[in-house]
């Protein structure tokens, strides 16, 4: 299938929407004086003046870590923007449907819910890999966007690049794939192949390795044709000049984030090794993530141990598939340590 194929499941409103144009938008030039969009002119309010709404200096810096063009960047208010604004381009309410494939990431259903459009639910694997053609077996003509999550969270491991290119390629409609977590993998980005695939959005964030989730900023990697409904759609300031700034620099950082996703790593394989030989747990699931799933002898009774020891996790002993397993974000050097020594004293 085409781009032009894709382009016809574009709810008509949102086909037909003349987008909002503010000052920001109608003038991005330089000036000396601007008397344009009604702003206190005082600049020791420091943040008197309104926001680039194309986030240019930002996307202008991703390009060079990305490998991508400006025109295939969106940057919303965390991840949880990007895919609210994908249903609510793609998707009727009332009418169209998104498919996950559980266990996965909450938001998807939730965002989902909150636009009257149903969830076609598959499952993973017992062992949590995906069978893609029985999942695309069970789409129908409803369904506008297929969510997959690699590394899936909560299950932590990572889906094999020739299994989501099926996904791809087998899909009728939108196929975004969430890679939040993509920076603490063993697998390449799947950015390399928007240019190829008009039907490919890519979800990452920076909340997770580049350690700024209070700033509220997600990145969505697409071909330009989606990208450009999604600015069309997005509240026109969506990312404050502070966040924009911040988020800038830390692009500069680039080796002292990989320094800490090295340590994240080392810190993941250590609480693996320890949680393997540990009388409670009875699996560890392999992660290319920043945390581990692990099922346990009485998930519940460990969780709340934790919770009393002042180290809380993450329950997903009610998750389908997921019965009795925890959740363990890696924390650093010192916090793993901690862990450790108030597991070694836990005796069910
Ligand atoms: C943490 C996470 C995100 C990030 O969401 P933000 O809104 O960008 O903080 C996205 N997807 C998954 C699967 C996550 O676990």
């Amino acid at each position: 299938m085409e781009e032009k194929d894709f382009v016809q499941l574009v709810r008509p409103n949102i086909a037909a929407l003349t987008p909002y144009s503010s000052a920001r938008h109608e003038f991005t030039g330089h000036a000396d004086i601007y008397l344009d969009a009604n702003e206190n002119p005082f600049s020791h309010h420091r943040w008197n003046r309104y926001p680039d709404p194309f986030q240019s200096a930002l996307k202008n810096k991703l390009i060079e870590i990305k490998k991508c063009a400006v025109d295939e960047i969106f940057i919303g208010n965390g991840s949880d923007e990007a895919i609210d604004l994908l249903i609510r381009i793609f998707c009727e309410p009332g009418v169209d449907q998104i498919v996950t494939v559980e266990p996965t990431y909450g938001m998807y259903r939730v965002a989902a819910d909150i636009n009257n459009v149903a969830v076609n639910r598959q499952t993973l694997n017992p062992d949590y890999s995906l069978d893609i053609d029985t999942v695309l077996a069970h789409t129908t003509s409803a369904d506008k966007i297929l969510f997959l999550c690699s590394p899936n969270n909560p299950t932590g491991n990572a889906i094999d690049a020739d299994v989501l290119l099926r996904g791809i390629k087998g899909f009728h409609g939108i196929v975004v794939i969430d890679e939040a977590y993509i920076d603490f993998s063993s697998q390449p980005s799947m950015i390399q192949y928007i240019e190829s695939c008009p039907n490919l959005v890519i979800l990452q964030t920076f909340s997770k390795a580049w350690g700024l989730a209070g700033l509220r900023m997600g990145m969505a990697f697409g071909p330009a044709w989606i990208i450009r409904l999604m600015n069309a759609v997005k509240p026109p300031y969506n990312i404050n000049s502070y966040s924009q700034e911040i988020a800038l620099q830390s692009l500069s950082k680039l080796e002292e984030v990989q320094d800490e996703i090295a340590t994240i790593i080392e810190g993941r394989n250590q609480l693996r090794d320890f949680l393997v030989n540990h009388p409670s747990v009875l699996e560890v699931y392999p992660s290319d993530a920043n945390f581990l799933l692990f099922k346990c002898i009485g998930a519940k009774s460990l969780f709340e141990y934790l919770r009393t020891e002042g180290i809380v996790i993450r329950d997903r002993s009610n998750v389908v598939l997921c019965e009795d397993c925890l959740r363990l974000t890696v924390g650093s050097p010192e916090e793993n340590k901690i862990f450790i020594e108030r597991m070694n004293n836990y005796n069910q």
